[in-house]
């Protein structure tokens, strides 16, 4: 898929633009503080409806504007389609093909898109919670039941933390309403570690042959999902919803006197490994690099196996991150097949030449 066309307004830094782009390799240049980083942000919350890099969206209206508004037109192999994001201190409308979609969840997944920035490297050296984000953000995508479970897994937990803090405060003694909302819990929780397994060993096949042909066979790259509750590898849905219920009757008391839900998938994690070593605590900067790289290249080929179709790739400023033969491998790999945005502050000869035909924007100033 590509996007064809897109028109922004009041969105960062831009005022009213539209621009047509190319369905191989665009190149945004610009010096820092124009808005490079601003346009692959609105192609992002375009897809995501969510932006990358703020969790507070009145950041995305221009200073003082009430409202912005992403139009972009992207091209799938079934035709054309419109998508609408409208965003306002209110909140936000999304459209597609002119038609407001009820749930945020249906809308996401129309478009796909993968970036990949510097920050990446936290992939693999930052805490938990950024694999647990980069896991739902990724198969939320491409799998909208997904996203479903995780929704109604977050109401229920926030519920069940809420009534846990009032047993422990002694304002609550009902320990069969703290049941209901147990078994509740376990059953989304359930179905969200059996789809993050499911993706996870995809993932993982793609991942690791990506690595060996960068380090020419020398590195084997292995996941490890790392449960709050017990071991969670080769079990059904059935099975792991047996698991969280008994897990949450067993710590009852723990979580009471603790006021929080201890187990369950927002407690997990994921775990990359180099010839059976964490790469997070052994692996060198370079071989974190490689891994976050491997990572991301790898989503591109699961994106392609779920959804029949190669996704969008946005690179801000990753090119001079990465050595020349990475610089090789990534542009190898994407050139001719994957629509990709990347943006720098300059295009070295050499990158250059290793690019077909790029589409290539200046940007100043919002424009
Ligand atoms: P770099 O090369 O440093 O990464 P960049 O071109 O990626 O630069 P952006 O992050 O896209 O830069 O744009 C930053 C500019 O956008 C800043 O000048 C900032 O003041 C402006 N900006 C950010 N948010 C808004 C907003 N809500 N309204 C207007 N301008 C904004
Ligand atoms: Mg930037």
């Amino acid at each position: 898929m590509y996007l064809s066309e897109l028109t922004l307004k009041d969105f960062r830094n831009y005022k009213d633009v539209k621009i047509s782009f190319s369905p191989q390799i665009n190149v945004l240049i610009g010096e820092n503080a124009q808005g490079k980083t601003n346009l692959l942000e609105a192609i992002y919350v375009l897809a995501m409806t969510r932006s990358h890099r703020t969790s507070n969206e009145r950041e995305l209206l221009t200073f003082k504007k009430e409202q912005a508004t992403i139009c972009g037109t992207v091209e799938r192999k079934l035709g054309k389609l419109k998508l609408e994001l409208m965003l306002s201190k209110k909140g936000k409308k999304a459209k597609v093909n002119h038609l407001e979609q009820a749930r945020l969840s249906q809308y996401i997944g129309q478009m796909n898109v993968i970036l990949f920035a510097p920050e990446d490297l936290s992939l693999v050296k930052g805490a938990p919670a950024v694999r647990r984000k980069f896991v739902n953000m990724e198969f939320g995508q491409i799998d909208p039941h997904y996203l479903h479970n995780l929704s109604q897994y977050r109401a229920i937990l926030k519920q069940r933390n809420r009534y846990l803090k009032q047993l422990q405060a002694g304002k609550a003694t009902d320990l069969v309403l703290l049941g209901v909302l147990s078994d509740q819990l376990a059953a989304f929780g359930s179905e969200i570690i059996a789809r993050r397994l499911k993706f996870l060993a995809k993932l993982e096949k793609y991942a690791q042959d990506i690595q060996k042909s960068i380090t020419c066979s020398k590195e084997e790259l292995t996941f490890e999902y790392e449960s709050s509750i017990a071991e969670v590898a080769a079990k059904t849905v059935d099975e792991l919803y047996g698991t969280l219920r008994q897990c949450f009757a067993d710590n009852n008391k723990k979580e009471i006197f603790q006021g929080t839900t201890l187990y369950g998938p927002h407690r997990d994690d994921v775990r990359f490994l180099i010839n059976a070593k964490n790469v997070q605590t052994y692996g060198s900067q370079g071989q974190q690099r490689t891994t976050a790289l491997a990572v991301k290249l790898a989503e591109i080929e699961l994106m392609k196996e779920e959804t029949g179709e190669y996704p969008i790739l946005l690179l801000d400023d990753v090119l001079s991150e990465l050595d020349g033969e990475r610089q090789t491998h990534l542009l190898k790999t994407i050139q001719n097949k994957v629509q990709t945005f990347l943006t720098t502050p300059s295009l070295s000869e050499i990158t250059r030449q290793l690019i077909d035909d790029p589409k290539i924007f200046r940007i100043a100033h919002g424009k």
